[in-house]
């Protein structure tokens, strides 16, 4: 093992996720010198898997050929509500038992560096913001759109966390007042309509009524019927699938006037992977969005693909650490 040279400063970051943990270590330029990706296995509830993230980190480390002593810094992003002052993970739908976790605490005390807590889409937007697709940008708006719907505000070039850190939930918009229910409790929302379970339930809907035998037969061929089979569907010409991405498309445009109303940003960014969807999806949120918006703002914005992929995250962490975010 080699010691960092002198004066190099390393940070920490992972994404600590339902199904995966990605660590990194990077430099303050964004550099990455090490990585490790594992599967969360989150049944094993939270001891076990706290573990599994030192692991994990200490790995990183190790492929870099650094340290303990060589981390300044470290980061973590989670889904679900996080108590940052208190570098406290609240709760997450997707880690089974996790309730008022203090995974900063816990972190500090393995790695000997100070930690950061931040909700795993802030952080997106802020990696896309200063090492993605908004770079350059100062009014931003991210919204990953997978299996469901979380966005991140950039405004005056900073994250914008609200009064609790709650800002920025951008599938939680009232798009249709009589819709289906969301996973939140209310009625149509943005995610109830337009998410990767949403558009995997329109899809169970069609093959139930027979109506797209290549859905049925991609589902059967797969084991399982997701918003990505859909999509395959719809890029093999499937007209029943391409009209319920489209559908998708429509709704996110609808809450992108909305967005542009309130916050004339300058660039709206889409990740997650229903984005891969790309123009099918993208084309009619551009247009529902053109017709609705007040034309003033439209003319300053932009709607493009995040560039980061599942790296935006990790990044979004290493540029907080950066600019000297712990306590
Ligand atoms: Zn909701």
């Amino acid at each position: 093992m080699t010691a960092a040279p002198q004066g190099k400063k390393y940070l920490g970051a992972v994404d600590l996720g339902g199904s995966k943990i990605l660590s990194v270590i990077a430099e303050g330029d964004g550099r990455r010198v090490g990585e490790d990706r594992r599967t969360t296995s989150a049944r094993e509830g939270p001891e076990v898997v706290l573990e599994r993230i030192g692991v994990s980190l200490e790995t990183a480390l190790a492929n870099a050929g650094l340290q303990q002593g060589d981390l300044t810094a470290v980061g973590i992003c989670s889904p679900g509500p996080c108590d940052i002052d208190a570098g406290v993970i609240c709760s997450a739908p997707n880690l089974p038992g996790w309730r008022d976790v203090p995974i900063c605490r816990y972190l500090e005390e393995r790695l000997g560096a100070p930690a950061l807590l931040e909700n795993d889409a802030n952080a997106a937007a802020v990696g896309e913001h200063v090492y993605g697709a908004g770079r350059g940008c100062r009014h931003l708006i991210y919204i990953t759109v997978s299996t469901g719907i979380g966005g991140g505000l950039i405004i005056d070039g900073r994250l914008y966390r609200g009064a609790t850190g709650l800002a920025g939930e951008l599938g939680h918009m009232t798009i249709d007042p009589q819709g289906p229910v969301c996973g939140c409790g209310n009625h149509g929302c943005l995610e109830a309509l337009a998410s990767g379970t949403a558009i995997a339930a329109r899809g169970q809907e069609l093959v139930a009524q027979g109506g797209s035998s290549l859905l049925a037969e991609l589902a059967q061929k797969q084991g399982r019927l997701t918003a990505e089979t859909v999509a395959q569907a719809a890029g093999q010409g499937d007209i029943a699938c391409q009209e319920i991405i489209r559908r998708a498309g429509y709704y996110l445009g609808i809450g992108f006037a909305s967005y542009v109303n309130i916050f004339n940003p300058q660039l709206i960014m889409i990740g997650g992977g229903v984005a891969k969807a790309g123009d099918l999806l993208l084309a009619p949120a551009r247009a529902e969005m053109e017709a609705r918006a007040m034309p003033e703002a439209l003319r300053a914005v932009q709607v493009k693909l995040a560039e980061l992929g599942d790296y935006g995250g990790v990044m979004g962490m290493v540029a907080l650490l950066r600019d000297g975010a712990t306590a």
